[in-house]
């Protein structure tokens, strides 16, 4: 997906301060995806609190949507640089399109996986058939040894596991005591888990992580703390057991957890870069038509492709986050 805010906010992080509670509440703020599309999507990712969770850079959460009322997606080719994007649906499907010459289908329960390297464009539309979309877009910061690596696509279907308490899918890293296949660039966890309800689950987690557990459907009780659907509660490092307690109905999460980034990143619209001057030259060469973004062939819509923004006036602030650990 693109980030379609017309005068993308620049997020400046500042280092969490800490309460009684270790677990960091991030809740999420409306975004319209604007055009003569209705889709507004919840974003928990980034944020002034916290740009980053592991490499996990970016979370937006959208849906059920009744794709008749908000016209679905169709997102026009546009550019992406430093990143991957990591789409996963609960509802509906998409067609994607890159230039990296794949043509897929995000389908619920299955990974899909862009890696932009330097440069890649794409275009995303759901698809006829699809009724309801319900889904996140999820971002992953490229470290400085792959952001300017080739393209890559990786597509996976993980198996549904079961555990006392409930079912889930591992599409990044281990959980559970499966383990996704899909390499990754840094120390990274993606799965989706839904409690039954009530359901009491102690998850065993790598101390050198932090995690994040965005709510899709129900509550959730974490490590104490009630976090409530479309928000996002956060943990540090250095906790080996994480407490999960369903609602009282079925309750599902996203499971975003690494080892923290390390690396300052600048970011503005699509582009992950390390320098203002980087995504200055990165807009400029979409805007140019550079063939650093290549060709998306297939895209049936209006626009053929998204305009950058304008870039802000002011040079766009670095972001980092300094290691949080969970106080004990
Ligand atoms: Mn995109």
């Amino acid at each position: 997906m693109s980030n379609l805010e017309t005068d993308p906010a620049e997020v400046v992080c500042a280092t969490g301060t800490d309460t009684a509670s270790r677990v960091e509440i991030l809740t999420a703020r409306e975004v319209p995806l604007g055009g003569p599309r209705a889709m507004t999507v919840r974003r928990t990712l980034p944020q002034r609190q916290r740009s980053l969770i592991g490499a996990w850079c970016f979370a937006d959460h959208y849906g059920p949507d009744d794709v008749d009322a908000t016209g679905g997606m169709d997102v026009a080719p546009h550019p992406h640089t430093g990143l991957q994007t990591a789409s996963w649906l609960f509802t509906g499907e998409i067609e994607h399109r890159d230039s990296h010459g794949v043509h897929a289908m995000v389908r619920p329960g299955e990974l899909n996986l862009m890696t932009s390297g330097l440069g890649i464009c794409h275009s995303e539309v759901s698809t006829p058939a699809t009724t309801i979309l319900h889904g996140v877009q999820l971002w992953i910061a490229l470290p400085e040894s792959a952001r300017n690596a080739p393209r890559d696509f990786r597509h996976y279907a993980p198996p549904l596991i079961d555990f006392p308490g409930g079912s889930g899918r591992i599409f990044l890293g281990s959980l559970l005591g499966e383990t996704s296949p899909v390499p990754t660039h840094t120390p990274l966890l993606g799965a989706e888990l839904t409690l039954e309800p009530r359901a009491r689950v102690e998850l065993a987690v790598d101390p050198t992580f932090e995690h994040g557990f965005l709510v899709d459907t129900g509550t959730l009780t974490l490590d104490g703390t009630d976090i409530e659907r479309g928000h996002l509660g956060y943990l540090g490092t250095g906790l080996e057991r994480i407490e999960l307690i369903g609602g009282p109905r079925p309750t599902r999460v996203m499971v975003l957890g690494g080892t923290p980034f390390g690396e300052e990143i600048v970011m503005w619209w699509n582009f992950v870069a390390r320098t203002h001057e980087q995504i200055v030259e990165a807009s400029d060469q979409w805007q140019g038509r550079s063939e650093r973004f290549g060709r998306v062939a297939g895209y049936l819509g209006e626009p053929q492709r998204l305009p950058a923004p304008p870039l802000p006036n002011a040079r766009i602030k670095p972001r980092t986050n300094p290691p949080t650990s969970a106080p004990q």
